[in-house]
């Protein structure tokens, strides 16, 4: 596939800039943003060098006392303008993300709105100080202080989603911030931030699109208090390493190889829908996708018959088109990625029970792909495939199934799917995840925390224990004696 260019009739947008210090900023350098249903450039925007990270970080550091100072109650309504600007203008917004990334414009709605119920979940939750002791002789409470700046590190498979949850927890935690989209996927965040340029005091948000090196500066930056990165493991290690030079606290959300284990007690009519659906929406790019099916070898081939039934339902194509139901893939090097993990696992005699192929039109399309008769040790059951191909595997008993789910370095979340919900939550305790689900995937809350286990992740998101991962417990020791 040639690279990505832009044809003669093509009008590049250029109407997107950097936010910071509320203020519309642009930048010398540009990042050229390829439609992944056309695989043509369709969009220029600035690419913040040095120069501006430094301009963000001090705006974000002057900002701070005074948003600081600010109660939660207080924080919240400048929040809760945001999401109502962000459900206005969903239609707008979704349109855009669909160009830049390609999923169904159905589902960019659902992502915005989202986003905006995100920002409205999460400033429910109370965070309140503790008192360990208060008798006559003296009192120790436990109060929480905002970290100071925070930088906010996005990836290209959900880029409103995964921003709107680092960013309100910063802010209504009462942090500053300045927020870095992925190069493949700068142009709705900026739009956002054109969006709300007024609805926060000056510095306290700040947005800047750039390539990788820009991440690195951000993690390495003294001015620079805390990262919530969400991306890939490889990425998330490098994050971790470079933060440790100014001891940042580290929020890592990261990649999965999430297993669904599904009980000889199922129907397997009912459930191959749901498995689809939690393994090819946006087509398969969701960290939190499921990337191996392990069948009980009972329901083993009528599930198999039957996920391939629902795979043939699925249209794929542009994600402008209303009737379309997968996107293409986000970028060229994803998408070689996936090509190469589908040419192994053909060339390896796997048996293909849908798909396989990928459409012979411009775009970075896969058609959505399920394969059985795989090796354990495959990259197709050993990587993160992150597109649309799962391999379904079959097991024989409970014991043997758990040790191959877990038999992986990934730990973000698992499901096990059964008539009895309780018999399916004694094995789904077993998995080593940051979320075990029963007869669902991919159910995750404001309230309730999130994160991977093992190599997943570090740290949690959402609910108090996400929103504390801001803030800093000061301990307040009063010996009652008068001196
Ligand atoms: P990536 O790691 O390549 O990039 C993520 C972000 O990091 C981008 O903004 C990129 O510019 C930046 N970056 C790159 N190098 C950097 C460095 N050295 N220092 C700092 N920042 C740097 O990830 P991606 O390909 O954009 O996203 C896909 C991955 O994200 C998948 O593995 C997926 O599972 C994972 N993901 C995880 C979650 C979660 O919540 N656990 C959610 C969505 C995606």
């Amino acid at each position: 596939m040639a690279q990505p260019q832009v044809t003669e009739t093509t009008v590049l947008r250029n109407d997107f800039a950097l936010l910071i210090d509320g203020e519309a900023v642009s930048a010398a350098e540009r990042l050229e943003v390829v439609n992944p249903a056309t695989g043509e450039i369709f969009a220029l925007c600035p690419s913040a060098g040095r120069a501006e990270l430094e301009r963000a970080v001090a705006a974000a550091r002057k900002a701070f006392p005074g948003w600081s100072k600010r109660s939660f109650e207080d924080r919240t309504l400048f929040i809760r303008r945001m999401a109502d600007i962000l459900r206005a203008n969903s239609k707008m917004l979704a349109d855009l993300l669909t160009r830049e990334q390609g999923k169904p414009v159905s589902q960019s709605v659902d992502e915005i709105n989202r986003a905006a119920s995100q920002a409205e979940g999460l400033t429910q939750i109370r965070i309140a100080s503790e008192t360990i002791t208060d008798d006559a002789e003296r009192r120790i409470e436990v109060r929480y202080a905002p970290l100071g700046v925070a930088g906010i590190i996005t990836p290209w498979n959900a880029p409103i989603n995964l921003a709107a949850g680092p960013l309100v927890s910063a802010l209504y935690t009462g942090n500053t911030v300045v927020l870095k989209p992925s190069p493949y996927t700068p142009l709705t965040t900026l739009k956002i931030g054109e969006l709300i340029r007024d609805v926060f005091p000056r510095g306290v948000v700040n947005l800047l699109a750039g390539g990788d090196a820009l991440g690195q500066w951000m993690t390495e930056h003294p001015g620079i208090d805390k990262i919530a990165f969400t991306g890939s493991v490889a990425t998330g290690k490098k994050v971790m390493a470079s933060a440790a030079g100014t001891l940042k606290r580290v929020t890592l959300e990261l990649g999965g190889n999430d297993a669904a284990i599904v009980l000889d007690d199922v129907d397997p009519k009912a459930v191959a829908p749901k498995l689809f659906f939690a393994g090819f929406v946006n087509s398969g790019q969701v960290c939190m996708a499921i990337k191996r099916i392990y069948a009980h070898e009972s329901i083993y081939e009528p599930l198999c018959e039957a996920l391939a039934a629902e795979a043939h339902k699925w249209k794929v194509g542009d994600g402008l088109d209303p009737a379309t139901q997968l996107g293409p893939i986000q970028n060229r090097m994803q998408y070689d990625k996936v090509v190469s993990i589908l040419d192994d696992t053909k060339k390896a005699g796997a048996r293909v029970l849908a798909g396989g192929d990928v459409p012979k039109t411009p775009g970075y399309f896969v058609n959505p792909t399920l394969v059985t008769d795989v090796e354990e040790t495959s990259r197709i059951v050993r990587e993160e495939q992150f597109g649309p191909i799962v391999p379904v595997l079959k097991f024989k008993d409970v014991e043997e199934v758990l040790k191959r789910a877990n038999d992986t370095r990934y730990g973000l979340s698992g499901s096990v799917w059964s008539r009895d919900p309780e018999r399916a939550a004694a094995i789904a305790a077993r998995l080593e995840v940051g979320t075990a689900w029963v007869n669902q995937h991919r159910a995750t809350a404001a309230n309730v925390p999130f994160g991977g286990a093992k190599e997943s992740g570090y740290g949690r998101v959402y609910s108090e224990m996400g929103l504390k991962a801001y803030l800093e417990p000061r301990v307040i020791s009063v010996l009652k004696q008068p001196m």
